[in-house]
This record gives C-alpha cells, structure tokens and sequence, in this order.
C-alpha cells in the first residue's frame, strides 16, 4: 500500500492513549489521516500520547477526552471530531476493558461497564458518525473485536459478552450500509502484550489459582499455535488495509489475527 494513502480523510480512534488504539492512530497518521485521539489517563500519558503520534503524522491530530460510559459525551466526541476536521471517513472502536473473575463473583458494576466501553460505546459512535459518511458519500468503521468475539474463555463472561455483542453489531450494520459505499468489519486479535493483558496475567493468576509465568505459557499462549503475542504493528496494517480503497468488498468480516487460536 502506497504511503499517504489516506490523506485527506478524517479518522476518529477510541481509546487511543495506549496499546492497540495508539498503535492504529500513529499507523493511520503517518499514511496520511487526520487523527483525533481518545481516551483516558493522566495528562501526562495524554501529552505522551498526542507527541508520539503528532511525530509520526502527516497531518493534523488532536485529543478529546471522552468517557466511553457516557452516550452524551461520546456524541460529543463525534461531534467534535467533525467540527474539527470537516467529516469523520474513518471510525475504529477500539477502547476496552477487560475484568476477569468467575461468574458468581463477577461485581455487576464491573458487568456493566465493560457492556458500555466495549459494546455499546460502538453503538453510540457508529449512530452518530454515520451521516457524517452518508453525507460525504462513504466510510470505513472497523470494531476493534477479539477472538473472544468468536469463542469463549471462562471467567470473562462480560468481556466475551460484549465482544460476542460486537460482531454481531458489525455484521447488522454492514448489512445497513453495504450500498452506501460504507464498511463495516471487525478484527478478531489472540492475545497481545498491552497494558490491558499485562493486568490480566496477575487476575487471571488469583482467579485460576496458578503462576502468572503459568498464565502466559499454559493460559495465553496454549490458546496460540504461534506461540507468540500478536504484535501491535501486525493489527495496526490490518486496519490500514481495511481503511483502503483495495478492501472496498471486504464488509460484515469478523477478521480473525490470532495465530492459529481458532483454526483448533
Ligand atoms: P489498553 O488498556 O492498552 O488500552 C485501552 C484504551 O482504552 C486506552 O486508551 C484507555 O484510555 C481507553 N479506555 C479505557 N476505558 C475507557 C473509557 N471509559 N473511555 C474512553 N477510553 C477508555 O488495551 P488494549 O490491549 O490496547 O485494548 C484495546 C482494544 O483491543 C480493546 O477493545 C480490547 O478488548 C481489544 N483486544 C485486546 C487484546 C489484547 O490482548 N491486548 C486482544 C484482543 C482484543
């Protein structure tokens, strides 16, 4: 794919401040995008954020704080998003969370806050992006799912809740939008080494009573034939790849980058 392949579109990533959302923004800027960036943490790991992916980029990338919680401000979000940059062409849900826990102890508050970021977030902003789209006669919006969207793993029923949730949210729409010249898929990543499974290594270790070197080798890992984390870089292309105009016919996809998880 040719460099600056996105330029002059505007692109929106949740979640952006760290991991696989950071990883995406700085790939979407330097191919061209303007990138506005979200998420929350400390100003610090925001400014941090904002320098790395600016000293990437081609163009302009801003911030908007906006909590994936609130329907209000994640049409804010969106809104500012077009305010500032004319359109939204290119929409990554991908802020998440993740709480690991057998069911019976799983605290509904915790339920209910994954359900919000990591499903029903993406109904928000794909509701209010998507005249944006219409109007300016096409878009891409990829759901940054999991193979969890596809199979199960116990204690994270609220997290495999959702994701499951989210490919089926990515296939209705993609059906709503398929003549509009609007994609709409989700890719399905095995474990990657962010901040977010760093934390779950330690709770998977309490919940399963085992070793956090035996959660990566016997729990993580034992689910990948590949035997290697899924390197940010490698989800970051799948996403450029599905923001050109080459994957025009690729839509309703629940693409799986796990390294072989689920061909078992
Ligand atoms: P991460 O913890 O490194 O980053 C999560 C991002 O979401 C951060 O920018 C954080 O600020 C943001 N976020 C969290 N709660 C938010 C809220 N309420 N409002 C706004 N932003 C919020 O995690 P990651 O591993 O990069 O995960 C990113 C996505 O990838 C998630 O949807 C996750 O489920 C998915 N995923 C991760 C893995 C993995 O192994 N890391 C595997 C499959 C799928």
């Amino acid at each position: 794919m040719g460099i600056h392949t996105l330029a002059g579109r505007s692109a929106l990533v949740t979640g952006s401040t760290s991991g696989i959302g950071l990883g995406i923004a700085t790939t979407l800027a330097a191919n061209g995008a303007r990138v506005m960036l979200n998420g929350l943490g400390s100003k610090d790991e925001i400014d941090a954020a904002l320098a790395s992916v600016r000293a990437a980029a081609k163009d302009r990338v801003e911030f908007i704080a906006a909590d994936m919680r609130s329907p209000q401000e994640i049409e804010d979000l969106v809104q500012g998003t077009v305010a500032a940059f004319g359109t939204i062409d290119i929409l990554i849900n991908n802020a998440g969370i993740q709480h690991v826990a057998p069911v019976q102890d799983f605290p509904p508050e915790k339920w209910d806050d994954i359900i919000a970021i990591n499903l029903s977030s993406s109904f928000h902003t794909i509701r209010c992006a998507t005249p944006s789209m219409l109007a300016s006669g096409g878009g891409r919006i990829v759901n940054i799912a999991s193979a969890h969207a596809l199979v199960a793993s116990p204690f994270k029923s609220a997290y495999v809740a959702a994701k499951h949730g989210i490919a089926g949210l990515t296939k209705t729409v993609a059906l709503e939008l398929a003549e509009k010249d609007i994609t709409v898929n989700a890719i399905a990543p095995g474990y990657v080494r962010t901040p977010l499974v760093d934390m779950q290594i330690a709770d998977t270790a309490r919940a399963r009573g085992i070793s956090e070197e035996a959660v990566i080798s016997d729990v993580m890992l034992k689910a990948q034939p590949t035997k290697r984390f899924v390197g940010i870089d490698e989800i970051a292309e799948l996403v450029l790849f599905l923001c050109g105009d080459s994957a025009a016919s690729i839509t309703g996809s629940i693409l799986p980058i796990e390294g072989g998880w689920l061909a078992q």
